[in-house]
């Protein structure tokens, strides 16, 4: 697993973002670390949590160690003091549910007070880690610049994913996933939809080619039979890269269906069995288009 960002680093993709934006990442993380802690230990305790369940319900169930809030003293500060007396940037402040005790400790500290068992506080701590690196995740696309996907526009998206979008923080690959998941339907059916937009675009514009080479016949118009291997890379060469260099934003089944058909036409052509120009054409186009390098 890749390590989270370095303080440093943090801090500087940190005061790229306004307050709004600040605050709300850093309610995002808090509450899911939250929820990571309650999920680990229901699960250790192997205890089944209603999903529609209340976080204060569940806690009432559990009747253990319960994690009540993450303090952060800031970039380069340790105000915060561990039971131990280590002064903490970050502190956990815990407390027993039945025995009403509370902690408030650094992350080296928690299993020695609470005696939650070591591999139940290494789950914890590495499920904590994981959403550190969504919050990396989320800070590095901000820096490159996101924007939501098309065809989210047109959804009643969750309330807390439509509030991240509208405040111009992205979405990390996590919650688009969540996303994709909820609307698959429709989904499918509105990418269609812009495939076949797309494709008769496609086909206007080619046959407004056509038009143009009939009436004045191009020499370099190549009949099927003199199209090489070495004459389509002089010619898409360039196309062709940029789409290999992008592959890996191509998230939708149909495009990657035809990602993999037009590298499988390029090896018939190369070794000289049938090939239709025309397909490929239409293909690598529509590739160009789904990537926006068209
Ligand atoms: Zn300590």
């Amino acid at each position: 697993m890749p390590s989270p960002l370095v303080e440093k680093e943090v801090n500087r993709l940190y005061q790229l973002l306004n307050e709004a934006q600040i605050s709300f990442l850093q309610d995002y993380i808090k509450q899911s670390k939250k929820s990571k802690w309650l999920e680990r230990l229901a699960r250790k305790k192997g205890i089944v949590l209603d999903k529609d369940q209340s976080a204060e319900d569940a806690w009432d169930k559990l009747n253990d160690w319960e994690l009540k809030e993450i303090l952060d003293g800031g970039y380069g500060n340790r105000p915060y003091k561990c039971e131990c007396g280590m002064a903490l940037r970050f502190c956990y402040i815990v407390r027993h549910r039945k025995e009403n005790r509370t902690f408030r400790l650094g992350e080296t500290c928690l299993g020695n007070y609470t005696l939650l068992s070591p591999d139940l506080i290494r789950d914890i701590i590495n499920g904590f880690h994981k959403i550190d690196l969504e919050r990396d995740e989320i800070l590095n696309k901000f820096e490159l610049g996101w924007t939501p996907p098309l065809d989210y526009a047109s959804l009643s998206l969750p309330e807390d994913i439509q509030r991240q979008i509208d405040i111009g923080l992205p979405l990390s690959y996590l919650q688009t996933n969540r996303v994709e998941n909820l609307f698959k339907p429709d989904l499918i059916r509105l990418r269609k939809q812009r495939e076949q937009d797309n494709l008769a675009q496609l086909h206007a514009r080619k046959a407004a080619l056509t038009a143009r080479k009939t009436s004045q016949p191009a020499p370099s118009a190549p009949s099927a039979e003199l199209v090489t291997y070495e004459w389509m890379i002089s010619r898409h060469g360039e196309h062709l890269t940029q789409i290999k260099d992008n592959e890996h934003r191509l998230k939708n089944m149909v495009m990657l269906a035809k990602w993999e058909q037009l590298q499988q036409m390029i090896q018939d052509l190369q070794r000289h069995d049938p090939f239709d120009y025309s397909t490929f054409l239409s293909d690598m186009f529509e590739l160009l288009y789904e990537l926006d390098l068209y």
